[in-house]
């Protein structure tokens, strides 16, 4: 069964606003020429450039841990937190064994993409100069205990991607500030 003409452009526009397609257009228009579904050896980055070997992913907020805006959902506690490790412990090998073979992998957070694409671009075109180059920090919500009898507070355990500082706890209110753009939350 074929999707209807408006429901074919509905999708198309729904494309355009993607952070990926936004990262991309942007890098394009900045006159960088790279790759569309491109693989590496560990996985398929958001956005290659092989001959230089520049790999970008960009990270949603909730689903890989934003320092910013990852909110611990309220029910099914034990999948989520497993779900949120499993997610983050996977960025971490990826970028890990990209970077031993000589990449340069830039995660950006889906957010940074529409609050701070300027920047983005310019840590790109960074990255793909030559010359040395050494990644940014990368912190991640790797985990959110809850502290009972604190009202709303919640301990939340911060993790650098690449293990380059220890693992570090932040007692805070529940977090209740959804980004307006983090939509892709299912249904609990
Ligand atoms: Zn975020």
């Amino acid at each position: 069964m074929g999707l209807s003409r408006s429901e074919q452009m509905s999708r198309i526009r729904g494309q355009d606003t993607s952070p990926e397609r936004l990262l991309r257009s942007a890098l394009w228009r900045a006159g960088m020429r790279f790759r569309l579904q491109s693989r590496t050896p560990y996985g398929r980055p958001d956005v290659v450039f092989s001959k230089s070997r520049v790999a970008i992913f960009i990270d949603g907020c909730f689903w890989h841990g934003c320092p910013e805006h990852y909110v611990r959902p309220r029910t099914r506690d034990e999948f989520w937190s497993s779900k949120l490790l499993g997610n983050v412990e996977r960025d971490r090998r990826q970028t890990l064994l990209l970077e031993a073979e000589g990449w340069r992998v830039l995660r950006f957070w889906e957010h940074q993409v529409f609050e701070s694409l300027p920047e983005l671009v310019e840590q790109v075109r960074t990255a793909l100069a030559s010359g040395a180059w050494s990644p940014s920090a990368s912190w991640r919500v790797v985990q959110v205990d809850l502290l009972p009898g604190e009202g709303d507070m919640e301990q939340r355990w911060m993790e650098e991607l690449r293990g380059a500082m220890p693992r570090h706890a932040v007692v805070a209110r529940r977090s209740t500030k959804k980004w307006k753009r983090v939509r892709s939350l299912p249904s609990l």
